[in-house]
């Protein structure tokens, strides 16, 4: 399961090894980041009166993911660190894609990062009425007008990035007359697409973005706030930075893409001479073996790719939590990869490293099998079972220990066991020892196969005088297995998740195909009847465990029952035994 290209910068439980830096090249006690030090420099010069206001501005027409993870913690963060505040504003102009199902987990997916917008929750849907007036404002001097090209024409009179564009034959209308028919385009006389209301700029302008941009589109649509109060909605670009003038912003960080959108958003606010917000762009995240964009994550979940938003294979916010993300380690992951000026992508393996380092903290370790292969201890006495002790977290001692019941039939994992073993193979063996975590030695004297050759038990004996604690226990023995006692274990699903995408670059595909064509057919793999140790039979929804050798589990907080908990592989434990298997 583990990607190949994770690279060997890891310990044994994921965490980066001393000296090593994950692929961003960040540390955690890192320099300021370009904005810090804009924010730093505005402070020292007053620029903004000492304030910092920023705002998280989502477009709710999809769940979040980690991207937004990142905008998140930027814009909360930097708010939190300079003593400011960061409001929470949805980005509403787009009725036909929006709903208030995305506005509702946008709100419980920032909370659950431990981010709080207090009172300051915003629709730019509630400005329309002043958008209207600054619309009008404009009109009345001389700087925008009614347009009638049709959506084709207006693009064939743009030009392109070699040609200037041309003048609309609508251009000079007078402002009486721009006055009467933006009226009637808010009154709803005419259909969807007439007309547009366009800033006059300078369409020979090398920005193609200032070659009158529309600012005003005719759409007779319902939206999921001001339902059919309008049939005009404003466009981005005449929203945007007008609702950060409302609301006060000093920083209005956005991503590289609207980095040629910056002199529009000026001029409009220089034109209707409002509050003027400075505007910075910084790179957006891109993450390997997966997609980002809202359009493609809704397509899989439409498709039924993946089992919802909330599919532990996907990079949303909720995917990632039910796959027993934390939001430690989301934030630790931002922190990490910080903030930079040109696009890169980061590997997945930060992410996940992010992850094994807050649960290696946190989660409770236990034994579990996934792919149970039943030993039988020849001369371990029928009826006796002995309570063996288990540390819980050797990370954390105040976790203390537990009681694991050891009895003479029990499982280990199929994987644990070979009969014909490569070199450097330290498990179970014909003839060879093996110590079990927590128990005893034991040593594979017989092998058990049905009628197909398929090796269905193990005989074994173990040694009395090895019992974990003991001074004799410490003898060598070169492997130590996880195990579970069969009459005792409890029987649950668990689910093993890989990469979304087969290649690292989704978008990469071959000539005629489409992203789809990386989709990976093996994400999910479902365990239905693996061999646990007895206490997880009462594990809670969302709680972490490590189950010991195979990674960190989460309780799936959708499809468990009460008694009857289903695990998420959050994330596996560095796979050393994966590359020996390839070398043997
Ligand atoms: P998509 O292209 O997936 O639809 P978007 O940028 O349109 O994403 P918005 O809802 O408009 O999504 O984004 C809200 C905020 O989150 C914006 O400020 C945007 O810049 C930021 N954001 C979105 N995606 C990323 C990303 N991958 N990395 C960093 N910030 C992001
Ligand atoms: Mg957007």
């Amino acid at each position: 399961m583990n990607a190949p290209h994770e690279r060997d910068k890891t310990d044994d439980q994921g965490r980066l090894r001393p000296g090593e830096s994950d692929a961003s090249g960040a540390t955690s006690a890192r320099n300021l980041n370009f904005i810090e030090q804009i924010i730093e420099d505005d402070l020292k010069s007053n620029k903004w009166q000492g304030r910092v206001q920023t705002r998280f501005p989502p477009e709710p027409n999809g769940y979040l993911h980690i991207g937004h993870a990142k905008s998140i913690c930027l814009n909360f963060g930097l708010a939190a660190r300079y003593g400011g505040q960061c409001n929470l504003r949805f980005d509403d102009t787009n009725p036909t894609k929006e709903e208030d199902e995305y506005v509702t987990s946008i709100q419980e997916d920032v909370r659950w990062l431990g981010f709080d917008w207090e009172d300051r929750i915003y629709y730019a849907s509630d400005y329309f009425p002043q958008l209207y007036a600054w619309a009008v404002q404009l009109i009345k001097q001389g700087q925008a007008y009614v347009c009638d090209l049709t959506a084709e024409e207006t693009r064939a009179y743009r030009g392109t990035l070699t040609e200037p564009g041309r003048n609309s034959p609508y251009r000079d209308r007078s402002v009486k007359e721009n006055l009467d028919l933006f009226e009637r385009m808010r009154a709803g006389e005419f259909a969807d697409g007439q007309r547009t209301l366009r800033a006059k700029i300078d369409m020979a302008s090398p920005n193609l973005n200032l070659r009158d941009p529309v600012m005003y589109r005719i759409l007779h649509a319902t939206h999921h706030r001001t339902g059919d109060q309008w049939c005009i909605y404003p466009m981005y670009d005449f929203t945007h930075g007008q609702s950060d003038s409302i609301e006060r912003i000093t920083h209005s960080i956005c991503t590289l893409e609207f980095e040629n959108h910056r002199p529009l958003y000026d001029w409009y606010c220089n034109a209707l001479g409002i509050y003027h917000p400075q505007q910075i762009e910084f790179a957006r995240l891109n993450l390997t073996y997966t997609v980002m964009s809202k359009r493609k994550l809704l397509t899989l979940v439409k498709e039924g790719r993946v089992s919802g938003w909330d599919d532990p294979r996907m990079p949303t916010i909720r995917g990632l939590r039910r796959r027993g993300y934390t939001p430690e380690a989301i934030r630790s992951f931002c922190d990490r990869i910080g903030v930079a000026k040109f696009n890169s992508t980061i590997d997945m393996a930060v992410l996940e490293n992010a992850l094994r380092e807050d649960l290696n903290r946190r989660a409770p370790r236990a034994l579990a099998v996934l792919r149970p292969l039943k030993v039988v201890l020849e001369n371990y006495p029928e009826d006796q079972v002995e309570e063996m002790e288990a540390v819980n977290n050797p990370e954390d001692p105040s976790a203390g220990t537990r009681q694991l019941p050891f009895s003479r039939e029990i499982y280990i994992e199929q994987d644990d066991f070979r009969e014909d073993p490569p070199s450097k193979f330290f498990r179970l063996a014909p003839g060879r020892e093996v110590r079990l975590r927590a128990a005893y030695i034991i040593k594979c004297v017989g092998v058990v196969k049905d009628d197909q050759g398929q090796i269905v038990e193990l005989r074994c004996t173990y040694d009395p005088e090895s019992r974990s604690g003991t001074p004799a226990a410490n003898r060598k023995v070169k492997g130590t297995l996880h195990w579970v006692s069969a009459p005792h274990a409890f029987r649950a699903e668990v689910r093993l998740f890989d990469h979304l995408f087969k290649v690292m670059d989704p978008d990469d595909v071959p000539a005629g195909a489409d992203w789809h064509a990386n989709l990976n057919p093996d994400s999910l793999e479902t365990l239905p009847a693996c061999c646990l140790e007895p206490r997880l039979a009462d594990a809670q929804p969302g709680e972490h465990f490590q189950f010991e050798r195979l990674g960190y589990f989460t309780v799936d907080p959708v499809d468990s029952r009460p008694g009857h908990p289903v695990f998420n592989r959050s994330v596996s434990l560095r796979d050393t035994w994966a590359k020996i298997e390839k070398q043997g």
